[in-house]
């Protein structure tokens, strides 16, 4: 499988141009599922992304002033252009970042559904007319565009972390730069491709590739660009709003979690099980709202860790992406084998039990066996840190109170998840839960309807719903006076 030309490219799109970098330097590009390269992308640095910046805030007058219905129109041909390449973009997906086609498929599918949704919500913009404290004042609020937005976007969901934040920027009339992870830039890079073909303006949309830390710099540190919206590590999303606070920019911030996902004695076992297998397995474990940490009340744990055993034994299928019927595709790289493998070792180490898995898997690329550990305890590195791998680590509560005191015993906030059949239970648990997103007897909640966004150390602002669109917004208060 080589990279479809029609559908991306080994150049970045910066003022409707496709160009290499200033210093003729590339970054080589691998297919994790076999180790082998498949392309460069131009290693950019400051200079390039200026001129990205630049060519956006030459094309946000216009963009701006379109309608709603205008900019909408050009979305949709956006989306269409996408559904119509949705196989080979899937391809394309699958080669640089691993995950099962079908994911792919699904994934690319949910990024069009972010955008037609924006699409369609920029027409309810809505502003405000505030009673008078002053009889001869009137008191208007309107919102309008932030401006230029530079939105760096992680790997693991190489389409649609893009689709989210360009569909709500377009919609608010926000023309955007976008920087991809230097691991799956080639989904990003089709949009350009894509953007072209659907006839949007060029510096619209600007995509470019290369030095994370000297592209980030100049995002923040450019007075032209106006918000930044990133999803990635808390530790790169911390040193980003650092930097952006200094030129008081807006920032949205997702960053990592460390979800815990509760089974209480109540609970339907099976449905548990099925919802632990989604939310921890999906995309090989690397999502950050994958269930981290799995407490199970001591009435149900010894049945549920059979079950939860004999489902990943018998659903869950490593290998090639491109291959039917696989649903674990590789880890993105040999670092993020080396953390799962750290965590496992450690928590074998400090009294933890293999049920299954385990261990890397003997082939070329990075699989790792889809694993379950059972006496899982607080002072293991899973209990603490992301693993954003296959391990469910299974840890065991008394009591509804314990559940959530160790469940809210994190720096983390993004997502959380629990079961039982109790209604008074599900409301005082979902209440108590500080998180920004609670799956309630449900392993997987994303859709472009609802808000998705973290407290605490997992960030700020939302993305998708109504919501989401605010973040790419000003307010204006304006007074209309002497009447
Ligand atoms: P992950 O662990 O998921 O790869 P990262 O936070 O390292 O998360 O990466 C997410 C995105 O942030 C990627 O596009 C990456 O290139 C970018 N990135 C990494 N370091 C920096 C930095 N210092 N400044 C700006 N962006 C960065």
């Amino acid at each position: 499988m080589t990279l479809d030309t029609n559908l991306t490219r080994e150049t970045v799109y910066i003022d409707g141009t496709w160009t290499g970098s200033d210093s003729g330097q590339t970054i080589e590009v691998n297919n994790p599922a076999t180790g082998d390269i498949i392309g460069t992308i131009p290693n950019c640095g400051r200079g390039e992304t200026a001129r990205a910046i630049e060519a956006a805030s030459l094309a946000f007058p216009a963009w701006k002033a379109k309608t709603a219905e205008q900019r909408g129109d050009l979305m949709h041909k956006l989306c269409d252009e996408i559904m119509a390449n949705l196989d080979g973009l899937a391809q394309l997906l699958t080669l640089e970042m691993g995950k099962p086609l079908a994911e792919a498929k699904g994934e690319i599918s949910l990024g069009v559904k972010y955008i037609r949704f924006f699409a369609e919500e920029a027409k309810r913009v809505y502003g405000d007319v505030i009673p008078s404290p002053w009889p001869d004042r009137r008191i208007l609020v309107t919102k309008e565009p932030v401006g230029v937005v530079g939105a760096i976007t992680p790997w693991n969901f190489p389409n649609s972390m893009i689709a989210r934040k360009l569909g709500a920027a377009l919609a608010a009339g926000c023309p955007m730069v976008i920087k991809p992870s230097e691991f799956t830039p080639y989904s990003a890079l089709a949009f350009g491709v894509m953007a072209e073909k659907a006839g949007l303006p060029k510096g619209v949309v600007n995509i470019l590739t290369g030095d994370a830390a000297a592209i980030g710099a100049e995002m923040c540190e450019n007075p032209v660009l106006r918000k930044i919206t990133f999803t990635g590590s808390t530790r790169v999303g911390k040193l980003l709003a650092e930097n952006a606070g200094k030129h008081m920019k807006k920032i949205s911030m997702e960053l990592g979690g460390n979800a815990p996902f509760i089974v209480f004695d109540d609970a339907d076992l099976d449905k548990a099980v099925e919802g632990a297998i989604a939310s921890k397995f999906r995309n090989s474990g690397q999502t950050c709202v994958c269930a981290n940490r799995i407490y199970v009340q001591d009435g149900v744990y010894d049945a549920f860790a059979d079950k939860l055993k004999a489902a990943v034994e018998a659903q869950l299928k490593p290998g090639s992406g491109f291959d039917q019927g696989t649903t674990q595709g590789p880890l993105i790289n040999e670092a993020a084998l080396g953390k799962v493998e750290a965590h496992v070792a450690d928590a074998l180490e400090k009294g933890g039990s293999l049920k299954t898995g385990g261990k890397r898997i003997d082939v070329p690329g990075t699989f790792f066996a889809p694993t379950v550990v059972t006496n899982a305890t607080s002072d293991m590195k899973v209990a603490r840190e992301e693993t954003f791998g296959p391990l469910a680590a299974l840890f065991r509560f008394k009591d509804e109170d314990e559940a959530i005191a160790r469940a809210n015993d994190t720096e983390y906030g993004l997502a959380c998840y629990f079961y039982t059949q109790d209604l008074g239970r599900s409301f005082r648990v979902m209440e108590k839960l500080e998180y920004g997103l609670v799956g309630v007897n449900e392993g997987v909640i994303t859709t472009e309807v609802a808000p998705f966004g973290g407290v605490k150390d997992s960030g700020l602002g939302n993305e998708g719903s109504k919501y989401g669109l605010d973040d790419y917004l000003n307010i204006k208060y304006s007074c209309f006076g002497g009447l």
